[in-house]
């Protein structure tokens, strides 16, 4: 076995064995990007030196005889939405092109100090706004099981990283989707928690009252590890909660005998790809093998949470992007003769078309005179979203369905196209209006793409989510890491 193919658990097991170093696995790591990254472009910055240096921090480490953290060692690539000190944090925006910032995200500090191996940062929709990181002003991320096809988004970047072996880990920021469904596309496991769980200090913000952080892995068991790492109180993220009431000494196998499961009818309606539904009934019969009691359920606003999120999203994303004007920080236009035509200019040329299209959208639904028509009644849409989820958790533990209805679409196919972008997005946008925890996993191929299982919890339920994950996980056993159509070497 190639070191690129292990996962973090064997990783860590080779390094206290000394089968080899953190340089080695490093080193294995940055030259899998060399090779592979020209066809991918999962990257927007490899931080070479800064990872051998946070490797060799490790052997010394190891030679000194001090314990391993579980994440030590382990190859991690971060979406370029999180500041990293002294390290260049673009948003995949002309905006931030060359934007260094001067402190580091939380969640980036925690796994370094875990002793975790940051090798770069990744591609993403311009400011996570997209489904399948065409968006990105600097290139489109190729998905590794079609090179013709999109990876998903807006993490696309962080997806392809962990699933084609440039890394063992990576972090993704989740809105709406952006990390389960890129997680669907590419066959890896992705983990939107629980809103407050994760610090969101440091994440260059979306709209605040949706986004997480959260990790990709390929499988369940790095992607716990990866969680429990990132999660906890932190005093500069005044949303984040103190003493979540996530209890991670529980073991990940436990088994699912008498879990209570809901199937929502409304995931499984008209738009979805028939393959689809068919995968991921049948990994709801493997649930059922396993001793899971299956039940149907419903989630009746479920067909607002689209209308719902293009409200709120939008509204929330054109105040906080209010802050890039050319004046402080980011692009600045040339030839500007007064302020005002300073920030228009900067505006107009530093921004992408769906960052515009969101602003305006956002602007608009919280003028006055239509703030209480758009803004308010999502608003109340949106406790409806929660209520039913509410409802359905005190008769379900877990609801299963589709991640997103589709397989990996083709690049060039969706662009022109918002509304058919933002379907995508179908199956994961409640989660994050009812601020509950979900992840992704994969269930199977159709076509030879892989398909996500989506498994959603109330709130601070993770421990279940991995669970219950893991279960299916080990029994079914699905091949990972592609061998990539289009030529590309299995180095
Ligand atoms: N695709 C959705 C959007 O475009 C979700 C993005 C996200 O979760 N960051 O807004």
């Amino acid at each position: 076995m190639k070191i690129y193919e292990l996962n973090a658990s064997e990783i860590h097991k080779g390094l206290r064995h000394k089968d080899f170093s953190a340089r080695e696995v490093a080193q294995a790591h940055l030259y899998r990007i060399e090779q592979t990254d020209k066809d991918l472009k999962a990257f927007v910055t490899v931080t070479t030196e800064q990872a051998l240096r946070a490797a060799d921090a490790v052997d010394a480490k190891m030679s000194r005889g001090e314990e391993l953290h579980p994440l030590s060692g382990i190859p991690v690539a971060v979406k370029d939405n999180m500041c990293t000190t002294g390290v260049k944090t673009t948003c995949s925006s002309k905006m931030l092109e060359s934007f260094v910032p001067p402190y580091t995200a939380t969640v980036v500090n925690k796994l370094e100090q875990a002793g975790a191996v940051v090798l770069g940062k990744t591609n993403l929709d311009e400011f996570a706004m997209g489904s399948s990181t065409e968006n990105s002003a600097f290139f489109t991320t190729r998905n590794p099981y079609d090179l013709e096809r999109v990876p998903g988004g807006s993490s696309g970047g962080s997806a392809v990283a962990v699933a084609a072996g440039q890394a063992v880990i990576a972090l993704g920021s989740d809105t709406g989707g952006s990390i389960r469904q890129p997680a669907a596309f590419c066959g890896i496991v992705g983990v939107k928690p629980t809103y407050s769980l994760v610090s969101r200090y440091g994440l260059v913000a979306f709209a605040s009252s949706l986004d997480q952080v959260g990790p990709f892995a390929r499988t369940v068991s790095d992607a716990a590890w990866a969680l429990e790492a990132l999660a906890g109180h932190d005093p500069l993220d005044s949303t984040s909660v103190p003493n979540a009431p996530v209890d991670w000494s529980q073991p990940l196998d436990k088994g699912i005998r008498g879990l209570k499961v809901g199937v929502p009818r409304e995931y499984f309606a008209d738009g979805m790809e028939p393959a689809v539904v068919k995968s991921v009934r049948e990994a709801i019969k493997v649930f059922e093998c396993l001793g899971a009691e299956i039940s149907e359920i419903s989630l009746p606003h479920t067909s607002y949470a689209l209308p719902t999120y293009y409200i709120i999203a939008p509204a929330e994303a054109s105040s906080n992007l209010a802050r890039f004007d050319g004046v402080r920080y980011g692009f600045r236009a040339e030839g500007a003769t007064n302020q005002e035509e300073l920030i228009s200019l900067s505006r107009s040329q530093g921004f992408g078309p769906e960052v515009k299209r969101r602003i305006m959208l956002g602007t608009y639904a919280l003028s006055n005179g239509y703030y209480d028509a758009y803004y308010g009644k999502a608003q109340k849409v949106r406790s409806l979203i929660k209520q039913d989820f509410d409802n359905a958790f005190s008769q379900v533990d877990i609801i299963l369905s589709p991640t997103s209805p589709t397989t990996a679409f083709k690049v060039g196919a969706r662009v022109n196209d918002p509304l058919s972008m933002y379907m995508a997005d179908l199956c994961t946008f409640a989660v994050n209006l009812a601020g509950i925890p979900a992840l992704s996993l994969n269930c199977g191929f159709v076509e030879g793409l892989p398909v996500g299982l989506q498994l959603m919890g109330k709130a601070f339920s993770e421990m279940m989510l991995l669970q219950a994950a893991f279960a299916y996980e080990q029994t079914v056993k699905l091949p990972q890491l592609p061998v990539f159509k289009g030529g590309l070497p299995n180095v």
